[in-house]
């Protein structure tokens, strides 16, 4: 037998490295005219108790000319390894700013989540580019926030603090993604800068089961004093017991999918929940 299988198994590594081959040099195709072939949709972050929208979170779309819309979970993982990463993360940061100013500019008033690679986490300018952006694109640095993973806590820790340090004092929120998927130990979190906790989506779509573990997540953020999100909520139920645990910033499809900017001000005319 195992002669067959390790045919078959080369077999299917071929087609996945080919097509891997053949994602990464689209993705450098699309990135030479980033504009054309990358979009952000936004997902609001709702605020339960008091039935608003609290900020929305940016999320990248590649539309592909042949194949459609390619998810970020598939191409974000190819750019990052590939490095191009950096330039679509700046094109977000610089997308993103310039839309929230717009939305400023129409009177909307609104705070911005931007997801933050590692690797762009770790680029020496980091800081000063996100700063520049921001700057330049004439937004109030509260009203954004970046969302970072605990990959980035653990990895480069007196870096990560120093960066996210200069960050604050120049008045942005951090908020760490993901969170409980990692390995952030309780003693590294304290030393953290962070604002907000987002609780992982995985979390939530077994709430029941791990009630405890989220009850616990938010207990340990009140006592840090960070806020919380949880992430995922699909289901009116969902919603009903993460009130319950005393939580009240939620994201998730039982609110809205990520939408375009123009659709994004359309539901913003309404409460969200009705
Ligand atoms: P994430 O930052 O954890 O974003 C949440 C993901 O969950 C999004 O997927 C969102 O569409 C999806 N989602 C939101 N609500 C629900 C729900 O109720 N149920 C379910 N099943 N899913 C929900 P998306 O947009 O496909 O993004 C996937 C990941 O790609 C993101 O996870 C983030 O890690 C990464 N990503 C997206 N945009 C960017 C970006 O601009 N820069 C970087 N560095 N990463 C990005
Ligand atoms: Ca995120
Ligand atoms: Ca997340
Ligand atoms: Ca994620």
């Amino acid at each position: 037998k195992g002669r067959n299988n390790s045919q078959l198994f080369t077999k299917s590594m071929r087609i996945f490295m080919v097509e891997r081959l053949h994602l990464q040099h689209e993705l450098r195709k699309a990135i030479e005219n980033i504009d054309n072939h990358f979009f952000l949709v936004y997902q609001p972050k709702i605020d339960v108790m008091a039935n608003k929208v609290l900020g929305v979170e940016a999320l990248l779309r590649w539309k592909h000319p042949e194949t459609g819309l390619i998810s970020p979970a598939r191409f974000i993982p190819i750019a990052e390894e590939m490095g191009t990463i950096n330039a679509l993360s700046k094109w977000v940061m610089n997308e993103a700013s310039r839309q929230l100013r717009s939305w400023n500019d129409k009177g909307i008033k609104m705070s911005i989540c931007i997801n933050v690679s590692p690797l762009l986490f770790q680029q020496a300018d980091f800081v000063e580019s996100t700063l520049y952006a921001i700057e330049e694109a004439g937004v109030e640095p509260s009203d954004v926030q970046l969302e970072i993973t605990e990959s980035v806590l653990t990895i480069y820790l007196d870096e990560a603090i120093d960066k996210l340090n200069l960050l604050k004092s120049n008045g942005l929120t951090i908020a760490i993604d993901d969170f409980g998927t990692g390995y952030s130990s309780l003693s590294v979190l304290r030393k953290m800068p962070i604002d907000r906790l987002k609780i992982d989506q995985s979390f939530i779509r077994d709430l029941q089961k791990d009630k405890e573990i989220v009850a616990l997540i938010i207990s340990m953020a009140n006592k840090l004093g960070m806020h919380v999100t949880a992430e995922g909520v699909e289901t009116m139920e969902q919603c009903k017991q993460l009130q319950d645990l005393h939580c009240s910033e939620m994201q998730g499809y039982f609110f809205s999918k990520p939408i375009t900017a123009e659709e994004m001000e359309e539901y913003l005319k309404r409460p969200p929940i009705s």
